[in-house]
């Protein structure tokens, strides 16, 4: 009997199984192993994980030309700044761009309810602040001014936009 590495009471992994598949086609046609680490545009894009941004496509980005840093809300958090940090000071990106986008799901709750739902459910406190907020372009503008003034963040162009998932166009507000 051979050890399985995935949880013996799960169902199968569907979703790995078929982007193993989708990988066995990207990797017939790969012919981007020459690129170099430093992004070549030096762009870093922080962005919300919004399934429906596809940041490469919205800013016409190409495998190599930027770092792109995601999370819920593209919110200029502690981790998100480590990366910018890395990706300034060790990897040479000049300028930041970053996508929030209407119709976000962190304008969709408060921090509270859901925080004692998960506490609830788990039986464990929830020390985890998760950052919702309510006026959209605010709460952008609030993302870019923190890292504009984030003494480890260097001294380079920050904008904030946001993108339309109606029309697929952006706007700049910061
Ligand atoms: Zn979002």
């Amino acid at each position: 009997m051979t050890t399985s590495p995935s949880p013996t009471t799960s169902a199968p992994p569907t979703q790995l199984t078929r982007a193993l598949a989708e990988n066995d086609r990207y990797a017939a046609q790969f012919d981007r192993s020459s690129l170099p680490l430093p992004p070549g545009r030096k762009l870093a894009v922080l962005a919300c994980m919004d399934a429906r941004l596809t940041v490469e496509d919205v800013l016409g980005l190409r495998t190599g030309d930027a770092h792109i840093i995601r999370n819920a809300g593209g919110l200029a958090t502690e981790d998100p700044i480590r990366s910018l940090v890395i990706s300034q000071r060790l990897l040479g990106t000049e300028e930041v761009i970053v996508v929030e986008h209407t119709g976000c799901g962190m304008l969709t709750f408060e921090d509270g309810p859901v925080r004692d739902q998960i506490a609830s459910e788990t039986g464990k406190a929830v020390d985890l602040p998760l950052h919702p907020f309510i006026d959209l372009e605010a709460n952008l503008r609030a993302q870019v001014e923190r890292i504009r003034a984030h003494p480890w963040v260097k001294n380079v162009p920050v904008s904030g936009v946001v993108f339309d998932v109606g029309t697929g166009r952006l706007r700049q507000i910061a």
